[in-house]
Parts: C-alpha cells; sequence; structure tokens
C-alpha cells in the first residue's frame, strides 16, 4: 500500500524516531509499503518517519528497483564507521523540488537488524555512503537542508514557507 510523504514542516520529520522493539506483522507490513512508495516516489531511499512513522528503520535501492538485490531494509541502524569525504547534490523525497550540495563522509559501515531480524552490516562508498547518512539523519529528526548553512539554508526554508503560506507544499 502507498502512503503519503511527509513534507519538510511536519512535526515527525524533526524529531528524533524510536528504535522498533520487536518485528510484528505489522512492522513487516510497514515495511513493504515504505519500498513499494520508495518505488513509486521515485527515490532511491525511505525512511519510516517520512511516512509518518517515528520508527528507527529505512529502506534503500539506488537502483529504484530495477535491478534485483540492491534494495536494503535496516532496522534500529548505528554506524560503525565512518570515513572521507565527498561533496555532492542531494535532495529528499519531502523536499520536493529543492537540491543543494551537502559535505558527507565518502565511506561509512552500518550495522543493524533485517527485516527477519537478523543482524546486519553493510559498507556503502559514493553513493550509497550518502544513502545510509541521508535516512540515518531522517531518523535522528534531520534533513538535508539542516545540514546546510547561511544563506543556501536560509534561501531554500524562505522559499518553502511561501509555498506553505500559498497553500502549495
Ligand atoms: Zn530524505
Amino acid at each position: 500500500m502507498l502512503r503519503p510523504i511527509l513534507k519538510y514542516g511536519d512535526e515527525i520529520l524533526h524529531t528524533r524516531a524510536e528504535p522498533v522493539a520487536e518485528i510484528t506483522p505489522e512492522i513487516d507490513r510497514l515495511i513493504d509499503d515504505m519500498i513499494e512508495t520508495m518505488y513509486a516516489a521515485p527515490g532511491i531511499g525511505l525512511a519510516a518517519p517520512q511516512v509518518g512513522v517515528p520508527l528507527r528503520i529505512f529502506t534503500i535501492d539506488l537502483s529504484v528497483g530495477r535491478e534485483g538485490g540492491g534494495l536494503i531494509v535496516m532496522v534500529n541502524p548505528e554506524f560503525v564507521e565512518r570515513d572521507g569525504l565527498q561533496l555532492e547534490e542531494e535532495g529528499c523525497l519531502s523536499v520536493p523540488g529543492f537540491n543543494a550540495t551537502v559535505v558527507r563522509p565518502s565511506r561509512v559501515i552500518v550495522k543493524g537488524l533485517d527485516r527477519h531480524g537478523g543482524e546486519q552490516q553493510r559498507e556503502g562508498t559514493g553513493l550509497l555512503a550518502r544513502a545510509f547518512q541521508h535516512e540515518m539523519d531522517h531518523l535522528d529528526g534531520m534533513l538535508f537542508v539542516d545540514r546546510l548553512r547561511g544563506i543556501k539554508r536560509d534561501l531554500i526554508v524562505r522559499k518553502i514557507r511561501k509555498l506553505t503560506r500559498a497553500g502549495k507544499w
């Protein structure tokens, strides 16, 4: 089932998400819905708070479902390692129409649970490292806009406020 994606300004997106205590049938359904919603958007990553559920779960698929085996589902993820630096354009399904260059580590190792509750550890470089960090930020109530500084951030926030006032956000 497709779930609506919340946009910048919604309280849930700006709040730290809680760990998943147990993979219940409800969590299993949520994960199915997140995958479907991510592919339909289309997007390469989605975090549970983006569909209004304040839990520490994200899905990533850099191929947007075009290649088998590309899907990553992480429950209660944590960083094990982060190093290097990369500077690339980044966007977000919750901030449609806006992009900005965000500084991120270029390599990360993330560990967490898979959707069956088994432990997993993943390494990502380049775009995958960026996606891991972007989705981890969502679980901490942070959007890429919050990682920008000064005038770049102000410009996006001001445009979003304007769109919100006009009922177009
Ligand atoms: Zn995002």
